[in-house]
């Protein structure tokens, strides 16, 4: 049968050239970059090398990178550190309603310790207004936490203009880059912002590496105590493997990121039409223009997304829907709740999420499979026969 993977923002799989530069750092180079003697030093150069590649890549200054284990991690370090450490000037945070529960789930956290939260809403594409952004500072504001795209439906931010309220009200600006870095351009400083999330195993990297851009001069405590690994500012061994991967899928990437952003929206416009074309009561989630080349997100009514899933599985196509399964009940997803998409509506959306060895063969195959899927499961529906009748 054919496979057919269409869940890019989940994961990628790890490009060869990146397995093949990690190797070494397991076997013959597997040293402590801390130690001085000759095996350390060579995972040092491989740390500080990778390090070089990824702060090139985004604009910023080597020092400025802090290795995580991940987004989440960069997540976490960024809204609590900075919270932490600047609470005697505030304990307002703002951030929106569309986040990554890395995100959002700090947030709460914070809350719980006496921290305040703005979420900010946004519209029906998913954008925020720094309108309402410039309304919701006031003078406890230390942080505004807004990410740069989407991870389900694509939706990109207008984080320059954001930065440039948060620079001009002295207020620190963290961004999660983890869904844009890679796909679209992605630098510190046209983006004004003060700290950056990103992950490796979104750009074809590792799983369990990422890193956390921090702005020279910004405050922020570290949230793990130990050595003096990373400038004190992430205590622990670094994962030399794990660095030198996201080291070369930084180095892939530059050089591909262009050509692949042509060809994925290409791709994504074919699928979208065609599902269009062929398939009725659906409708595109997010933004048809500003949003991630490689991200579609559809909401197919009157049936269950968990349902296309399964369906779509069996026949080798994976796919993402928007709903989180939690204790039995599908809880629509909070993204598309924000935008005003009908419960109903969104418990049917799935998220097609294309990467750069997808092609238009595996685009016409879903295109082959899925109406067969849809038309059956709403051969179940009693709403979708009376809508017809
Ligand atoms: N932020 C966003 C927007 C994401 O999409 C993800 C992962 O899906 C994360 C953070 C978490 O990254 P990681 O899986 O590296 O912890």
């Amino acid at each position: 049968m054919r496979r057919v993977y269409l869940d890019h923002n989940a994961t990628t799989p790890t490009h060869p050239e990146v397995v093949k530069e990690m190797l070494p750092y397991f076997e013959e180079v597997f040293g402590n970059a801390s130690s001085i003697h000759l095996f350390g030093q060579q995972a040092r150069k491989a740390v500080d090398g990778a390090r070089e590649k990824l702060a090139e890549f985004i604009g910023a200054k080597p020092e400025e990178i802090v290795f995580t284990s991940g987004g989440t991690e960069a997540d976490n370090f960024a809204i609590k550190g900075i919270a932490y450490a600047n609470e005697s000037k505030g304990k307002h945070i703002i951030t929106s309603s569309i986040e990554h529960h890395a995100v959002l789930n700090t947030c709460k956290y914070l809350e719980k310790q006496g921290f305040q939260v703005t979420y900010l809403p946004v519209d029906e594409y998913g954008f925020v207004d720094p309108g309402d952004m410039m309304k919701a500072i006031n003078k406890e504001t230390i942080l505004i936490t807004i990410m740069h795209a989407n991870n389900e439906v694509g939706t990109i931010e207008p984080i320059s203009e954001i930065g440039k309220i948060a620079k001009g009200k002295e207020i620190i600006f963290h961004t999660d880059a983890v869904q844009s870095l890679g796909k679209i351009p992605v630098d510190v400083n046209e983006l004004n912002v003060d700290l950056l999330s990103l992950s490796a195993h979104k750009i074809y990297g590792p799983k369990g590496i990422g890193a956390l851009y921090i702005r020279k001069g910004t405050r922020i405590q570290p949230l793990i105590h130990g050595g003096h690994h990373e400038k004190n500012r992430r205590a622990g061994t670094e994962n030399v493997p794990g660095i030198a991967g996201l080291g070369k899928a930084i180095e892939i990437v530059k050089t591909s990121i262009d050509k692949e952003s042509i060809y994925l929206t290409d791709l994504r416009n074919r699928l979208c039409s065609g599902i269009s074309e062929k398939i009725d009561c659906v409708y595109l989630n997010g933004h048809s223009r500003k949003r991630l080349p490689n991200t579609l997100n559809m909401s197919f009514e009157f049936v269950e997304g968990e349902s296309i899933i399964l369906n779509l599985d069996m026949k080798g196509v994976a796919v993402a829907s928007g709903s989180a399964c939690t204790s039995g009940s599908l809880e629509p997803s909070h993204v598309l709740k924000a935008m005003g998409v009908a419960p109903a509506v969104a418990q049917g959306s799935i998220r097609f999420s294309l990467g750069k060895d997808n092609t238009e063969e595996d685009i016409d195959y879903v295109l082959e499979v899925l109406p067969e899927i849809i038309s059956r499961l709403r051969a179940m529906s009693p709403l979708y026969k009376r809508k017809k009748e």
